[in-house]
């Protein structure tokens, strides 16, 4: 693709409207902030697109010690079927969810969407008892929402209610690609180093965004972010379209651009992120009992991923201090087992908490003669 061709990509996401941006929310006098957003994960990246997209006067830096194929991100399946966060009110999942859906789906529609990985896939939600299948608060943004008929239950002789909707899903490495593709055509930059201490930024960055995952447990000592680990099989498996999901969120089948992601496990509080060929078996014979065509899958790999969990999602300000010194850090992590689902509208709330930051900096000029 030449760079023209991207520029017109970009402008005509741009012009989207689910994609419109809000700009000038703070009329700088700042010449050109300089943002440093920690981690080139899922959430990293994003948050760097959306700043570099809604505040263009400033100048975006990412910096992190390990970048796609080698971030819990790649591991993911990608699929857009929100986790619940206890801590987080509903309504606010549902605004991330929601900006996070009509964003990718714009892209989904556009001649993006192959490399940017995205693609709109069917299928159902199993359950065993009908009393187990909650309207999840999700169901009107997610496409044709209904109940499985009779004739689609046929499929799970052991199952008794379904739910049956269209999402998206990212293929998780090629997404992650694209988004850094996307943040250096705006200029934004990539640095390779890992940060040890927030205020090591403080001479060459006037904010800082923090999206660090579960390296916020070390980096900042947030005691309240644990690892839920997840053992993933990526399998070639091209026959297969729907995806199927066990109610109980541990069995499923999703079926994506390159390869289908075969589940999994939730282990709290565990940080191995070895293997384990017990746990890959069980996971292969539980998604061939749901689709038994499975038995003819190639080229099996087994990934591990530690889902950085909390029971809020943190997106908030907080002012440093040191003295006479100040650092304003935006924090953007703690997406758990709904990352994907989520980051988009995550993403527009951090830009608006860097671009309150830039604000309240160009109110202290004057004083502090910065
Ligand atoms: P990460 O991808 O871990 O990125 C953190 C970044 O910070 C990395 O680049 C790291 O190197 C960097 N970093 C950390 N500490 C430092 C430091 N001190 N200095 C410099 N850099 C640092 N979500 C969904 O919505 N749908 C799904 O289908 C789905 N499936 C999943 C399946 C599995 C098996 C797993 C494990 C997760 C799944 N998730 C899913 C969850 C999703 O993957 C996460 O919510 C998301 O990837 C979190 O992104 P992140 O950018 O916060 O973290």
């Amino acid at each position: 693709m030449t760079k023209s061709s991207t520029r017109n990509t970009i402008q005509y996401l741009r012009n989207l409207p689910a994609l419109r941006f809000h700009q000038n929310w703070c009329g700088l006098s700042m010449s050109k902030p300089r943002i440093a957003v920690i981690g080139a994960g899922l959430i990293g990246l994003s948050t760097a697109v959306c700043i570099s997209e809604t505040i263009p006067t400033c100048s975006v830096t990412i910096i992190s010690d390990e970048f796609t194929p080698n971030t819990t991100s790649d591991v993911a399946a990608g699929m857009l079927i929100p986790h619940t966060y206890p801590g987080t009110p509903i309504y606010q999942q549902k605004q991330w969810f929601k900006e996070t859906f009509d964003y990718l789906f714009a892209i989904n529609n556009s001649s993006e969407a192959l490399s940017a990985g995205i693609s709109l896939v069917s299928g159902w939600q199993i359950f065993k008892t009908s009393s187990n299948a909650e309207l999840p608060f999700w169901s009107d943004i997610v496409l044709g929402f209904r109940a499985m008929t009779e004739m689609e239950l046929k499929k799970f002789p052991q199952y008794r209610f379904g739910q049956a909707f269209t999402t998206l899903k990212c293929d998780c490495p090629s997404y992650l690609l694209w988004l850094e593709k996307r943040l250096k055509g705006n200029g934004g930059e990539v640095h390779a180093k890992r940060i040890a201490n927030l205020w090591d930024l403080q001479n060459n960055y006037d904010i800082v965004v923090n999206c660090t995952g579960i390296g916020s447990r070390e980096l900042i000592g947030d005691l309240k972010i644990y690892p839920v680990r997840g053992q993933v099989l990526k399998v070639h498996a091209p026959w297969l379209n729907h995806f199927i999901r066990d109610g109980d969120g541990l069995s499923y089948i999703y079926p994506g651009i390159h390869n289908v992601t075969l589940g999994g496990t939730r282990e709290k509080d565990s940080w191995n992120l070895s293997p384990d060929p017990n746990i890959s078996k069980d996971i292969f014979d539980k998604c061939c009992a749901l689709e038994p065509s499975l038995q003819k899958a190639q080229d099996i790999k087994v990934r591990v991923g530690l889902r950085p969990s909390r029971l809020a999602v943190r997106l908030q300000k907080e002012i440093l201090v040191q003295g006479e010194k100040k650092l304003p850090v935006v924090h953007n992590y703690g997406h758990g087992s709904g990352g994907f689902s989520m980051h988009w509208g995550a993403a527009k709330k951090a830009a608006r908490l860097v671009g309150e930051c830039i604000a309240s900096l160009q109110d202290s000029l004057p004083k502090a003669k910065l």
